[in-house]
């Protein structure tokens, strides 16, 4: 019945899930297993939390949806609670990853126009990922997403990711904005390094573009901070999140400091669902739990603890060639098929993501316990076994 009525976007495992609690997710037939991709980063409380559940169940009771032609009090409290972790104080509201992008491309080009109106050139980075929309996938540095669906946007350029080099060669007063993952995700989790944000930090200075920090992926906690750039002592101008921000709940934002916040006017940028009292109400109390709640501060512990595990296994396997990442945006790079790998860890009780060509990405729930990482690395190192 899929192959009939849906379109055929997706290549997806053989399994039904009907189920989860925390990092256990149990398919239609009762069979455990424990999840480490979580959504691609976005349980990060693992399954039908109670907190989640709660918010969710009292908000649809109040109201769950009113137009942005009038005030809500559920948005004000999320922007209030983001902004109190961030060095920023505007947020726009929206659905998803690749909204939020529109939402920062679009204020990039506003802030770059109202300069000169040749200042509208983005600049991206070699395997980035930043969505499937016509702007975020004009920016998104990976050919086989974009070669058929040329033209894309015009005005942006592709330059070499950690470069100084290149960086310096492309960045013109043309430019109106940056747009960088800390950590890439999809490309195969590649740390920018903090040298290499700091130039980019005094290039968007010295020609006044926008630095844009992608944290859809690397953000809400998932290496250790609510915003990941405080990990890189770099600040941005704007932070497109989404993902783990609703804790499974669509929702997205764009962050942004007073001086590029204050390009867009009433009529620029909109979005209907954007904002909704339901949708902020959950996210509310999932950012409530991962930062006052305290489950972020065990991030860095678990996240090493999970890595020196992954470090032991390289060092017993040659199958192994790196162990990638910081907090809980781990991933191992492997010499042999990354779906196959995936496949037979699937039919061991553990999900796990690929990532880039050749990397096996693991991105438990940041609630995850120390046991369930033993249970995980276990099952990686028959995988291993079986496969070396
Ligand atoms: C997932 C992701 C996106 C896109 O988010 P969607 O909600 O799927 O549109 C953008 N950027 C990064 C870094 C991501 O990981």
């Amino acid at each position: 019945m899929e192959k009939n009525n849906l379109m055929n976007t997706y290549g997806r495992f053989d399994v039904i899930f009907e189920k989860g609690i925390g990092t256990k997710i149990y398919d239609t037939n009762g069979v455990e297993y424990l999840d480490f991709v979580s959504g691609v980063a976005v349980n990060c409380l693992g399954h039908s939390h109670p907190i989640m559940v709660k918010a969710l169940s009292e908000q649809s009771k109040k109201i769950i949806h009113v137009s942005n032609y009038y005030w809500n009090t559920e948005h004000i409290k999320l922007s209030e609670k983001l902004i109190e972790h961030c060095d920023h104080n505007k947020v726009f509201f929206c659905n998803s990853g690749t909204e939020a992008i529109e939402g920062a491309l679009k204020l990039a080009r506003k802030y770059g126009k109202s300069q000169n109106t040749n200042k509208d050139i983005i600049l991206y980075m070699d395997n980035s990922f930043h969505g499937r929309t016509m702007g975020a996938l004009s920016v998104t540095g990976q050919e086989k997403y974009q070669q058929d669906f040329l033209p894309l946007i015009p005005r942006v350029k592709k330059i070499n990711f950690n470069d100084i080099e290149d960086l310096y060669e492309n960045f013109t007063n043309e430019v109106c904005g940056i747009i960088i993952e800390p950590i890439q995700g999809e490309g195969g989790i590649n740390a920018a390094s903090t040298e290499y944000l700091k130039e980019a930090r005094k290039l968007c200075d010295k020609f006044n573009a926008l630095l844009i920090f992608d944290e859809i992926q690397c953000g809400m906690g998932r290496i250790g901070n609510l915003f990941a750039y405080k990990q890189f002592d770099v600040i941005p101008d704007v932070i497109p999140i989404a993902k783990a921000l609703g804790g499974g709940f669509p929702i997205g934002a764009v962050i942004a400091n007073e001086k590029a916040a204050k390009a867009f006017v009433p009529g620029d940028h909109g979005s209907t669902f954007g904002g909704n009292p339901l949708g902020c109400a959950v996210a509310l109390a999932v950012i409530t739990e991962l930062t006052d709640g305290g489950v972020i501060n065990s991030v860095q512990e678990k996240g090493s603890y999970l890595k020196e595990k992954l470090n032991g296994l390289k060092n017993k396997y040659s199958l192994i060639d790196e162990v990638k990442g910081m907090g809980l945006l781990l991933g191992i790079s492997i010499n042999t098929s990354p779906k196959e790998f995936t496949n037979l860890c699937f039919r061991k009780g553990l999900l796990v993501v690929t990532a880039g060509t050749d990397v096996i990405r693991l991105l438990p729930p940041l609630n995850v316990t120390v046991e369930e990482i033993d249970t995980a690395v276990k099952i990686l190192e028959e995988a291993i076994k079986e496969l070396s």
